[in-house]
């Protein structure tokens, strides 16, 4: 998909009186040949493939491979279902879900990259909460994935969705601002609300380095996950509020790459650096080799 800019996506929503999706859906077809419906197939395969990940981390206490992770996505639910949370019943099973991919990503369960292996919680759990929580129809989750693609599309092309390159910000930072974008998406809001969703998702990520622990995407890959999906939900909700981010997202998404570009490499997926070289994170990778 060629769309490098939010402002050229609000632009084409405004002139012809589309939601963001609309524009997205036309780019990709423009781009790949395919039909509107062979392309919503796609994602409506993608969104089952997200279920099922979701589904199934949530309802076994599954560990990885390594043994350093596992079981925390149903301990959360758990505690969903005591009813003990303190998070809203929404933001509270975007967590359990965005725990529960990361955990059945690093079990080697299928997931959907979103926009990467290790971010791949974040917009699963938004989506899925929400459609549970708020009832939402299948088309309009539909809808907000393609719009989710849609910001990750001008971010990759303007910045990076790597850790390897820019940091978590470009990868769990991503995710949420594709999770923002896509919750306002499916409730209804208007094109500058989501984009500004997914800026106020952005630019609370920024800094945010890459630094997982034996250099495996568990620790602290999978837990952020879950308190994205929150952070994601919280940016979404103040976009909905009318809340706009006071630098525009695409501003947000060029200092997001400078500050990757300005990353140590101990910072960038090395393992070298950050709490992967706690005496903690450097014991565990000792246990494992
Ligand atoms: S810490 Fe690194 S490996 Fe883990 S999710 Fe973030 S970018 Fe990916």
């Amino acid at each position: 998909m060629d769309i490098n800019s939010i402002d050229h996506i609000l632009d084409e929503a405004a002139k012809n009186s589309q939601p963001i999706w609309q524009v997205v859906l036309s780019e990709e077809q423009k781009d790949s040949g395919m039909t509107a419906d062979e392309i919503r197939g796609r994602v409506e395969e993608a969104y089952r493939v997200m279920k099922t990940a979701a589904v199934s981390g949530i309802s076994s206490d599954m560990k990885s491979i390594s043994g350093l992770t596992g079981g925390d996505a149903a301990r959360y639910y758990n505690h969903i279902r005591n009813r003990k949370n303190v998070l809203g019943a929404a933001s509270a099973k975007a967590m359990a879900y965005a725990l529960a991919t990361g955990g059945y990503n690093a079990a080697m369960g299928v997931i959907v990259a979103a926009p990467t292996a290790g971010a791949a919680g974040i917009l699963p759990g938004v989506l899925i909460a929400a459609q549970e929580e708020y009832g939402l129809a299948e088309r309009d989750i539909i809808n907000a994935l393609i719009t989710a693609s849609g910001i990750g599309a001008v971010i990759a092309s303007r910045a990076s969705i790597s850790g390897a390159s820019g940091g978590c910000q470009a990868e769990c930072g991503s995710a949420a601002a594709m999770a923002a974008a896509a919750l306002c998406e499916a409730m209804g809001c208007t094109p500058r609300q989501c984009v500004n969703a997914a800026a106020l998702a952005l630019k609370n990520s920024l800094g945010l380095v890459c630094d997982p622990v034996a250099g495996l995407v568990e620790v602290p890959c999978i837990k952020r996950n879950g308190i994205y999906a929150v952070l994601a939900m919280a940016a979404a909700d103040m976009a909905m509020a009318g809340i706009e981010s006071f630098i525009p997202p695409d501003e947000v998404i060029d200092a997001m790459f400078q500050i990757g570009m300005n990353m140590p490499p101990c910072l960038k997926e090395t393992a070298e650096g950050g709490l992967a070289v706690t005496p903690t994170g450097l014991a565990a990778k000792r246990r494992i080799n």
